[in-house]
């Protein structure tokens, strides 16, 4: 299957390029389709085209237990955010079956579309959809750079676009949700070797964004002597530099990746500047306590510091997470992540939830640096089996 996938998609940088609703991401469908109609899997797609391939019926003898992941990319994206999780849940039916294991409940495969939110901007918009934590008429009218529109996109794709939104059908089908995914951090990789090559998921990060705006005042680059500027730059470093030095004191991460300052000329001193924050931790008292030591250090400037969004921790069924440790073992590591992940709308959305991580021996991703070793992806997926066999015995 690793091999089968290798090729789609791959740009000249080594890493893919697999975007909703493109003809990459129409191969990966079909081939998805393809390797459930050669294990005898029931293909049912929902209101958004998300992929359910199931194994029993969950209108007579549901809900079931799901696995899967995604299988689209961020632009040079690595192999394994999403596919790991796609490929390891056939590979689990696979090893279900092998041993003659008859489940009790049906068992499906999910491929969720659109995970990255790379083409549309919203991340999770498969997921988003069809839980309604995003409406049909907003998702409809995103754009992507090239200004196409969602509702065109899958007009192109030979889709309906009046047809999606919410599905409480296929929700219903859902008992639990355990999605694999390759870690994005370094957090097992850090531990003892022996017992950290499979994690058992417990929430996703309290995490926001937020915009600051820092005033000046535009004048001659060179005729301005220095004691007599306001230039919105400087304010800007030392906000930069005050989330740094915040975000390390309360054990948070804190970026600033976007940067707009007007006038904008090299010759001009800057009479405006605007940036943005992303703030995210573990604990969520702390993230806060970050963000109010940026805005003090706006505040200084004359600046404002703006929220435009803010989720608060989204715990995964701790029911479900405590099972799954109970299945593998005491010794399993236990972890929060600071990504988003289609099993956190889900879990925001009722569903009883969880996830594996497979440990990344350098943390990186969304690069074609991206890495798993093939050990551990045998023993994720071996993890999978395991508790796939219990929940649906
Ligand atoms: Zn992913």
């Amino acid at each position: 299957m690793w091999a089968d996938l290798d090729p789609v998609g791959r740009a000249s940088s080594g890493g893919y390029r697999r975007f909703a609703w493109t003809a990459e991401d129409h191969t990966l469908r079909e081939w998805f389709a393809g390797e459930c109609a050669a294990r005898g899997l029931d293909l049912v797609e929902d209101r958004m085209g998300n992929q359910w391939a199931w194994w029993g019926d969950p209108d007579t003898d549901g809900p079931g237990v799901v696995v899967g992941s995604h299988l689209d990319s961020v632009p040079d994206g690595g192999a394994y955010d999403g596919p790991l999780g796609v490929v390891s849940g056939l590979a689990t039916v696979d090893a279900l079956r092998a041993t003659g294991f008859r489940p009790s409940t049906p068992i499906a495969v999910v491929n969720f579309g659109d995970e990255e939110g790379a083409r549309f901007g919203v991340a999770c918009a498969g997921s988003r959809v069809i839980t309604g934590a995003m409406t049909a008429e907003r998702a409809l009218g995103l754009t992507d750079v090239d200004g196409v529109s969602m509702a065109e996109a899958l007009r192109a794709a030979g889709r309906a676009p009046d047809t999606i939104g919410r599905d409480d059908e296929t929700l219903r089908r859902i008992g639990q949700f355990v999605e694999l995914h390759v870690e994005q951090g370094r957090a097992l990789a850090d531990l003892d070797p022996a017992t950290s090559a499979v994690a058992v998921g417990t929430d996703i990060w309290p995490h926001g964004r937020w915009r600051i705006d820092l005033p000046g005042t535009a004048n001659h680059a060179g005729t301005t002597a220095l004691a007599d500027r306001q230039d919105a730059m400087l304010s800007a470093a030392e906000v930069v530099l005050a989330a740094r030095s915040a975000a390390a004191e309360h054990g948070c991460v804190a970026t600033t990746g976007k940067i707009a300052v007007e006038p904008g000329g090299v010759n001009a001193i800057p009479s405006h500047v605007r940036l943005w924050l992303d703030a995210r931790g573990a604990d969520q008292n702390a993230v806060k306590a970050t963000v109010s030591a940026v805005e003090a250090a706006a505040r200084r400037f004359g600046g404002t510091l703006t929220e435009e969004s803010w989720t608060e921790t989204t715990r995964f069924d701790d029911t479900l997470s405590g099972r799954l440790r109970g299945i593998l073992g005491e010794h399993t590591p236990m972890l929060g992540t600071g990504a988003g992940h289609d099993a956190g709308v889900l879990a925001t959305a009722g569903v009883s939830t969880s996830m594996l991580f497979v440990r990344n021996p350098t943390g990186v991703s969304h690069s074609p640096e991206e890495f798993a070793e093939r050990d551990d992806c045998l023993r994720g997926v071996e993890a999978l089996t395991k508790v796939v066999r219990e929940l649906a015995s």
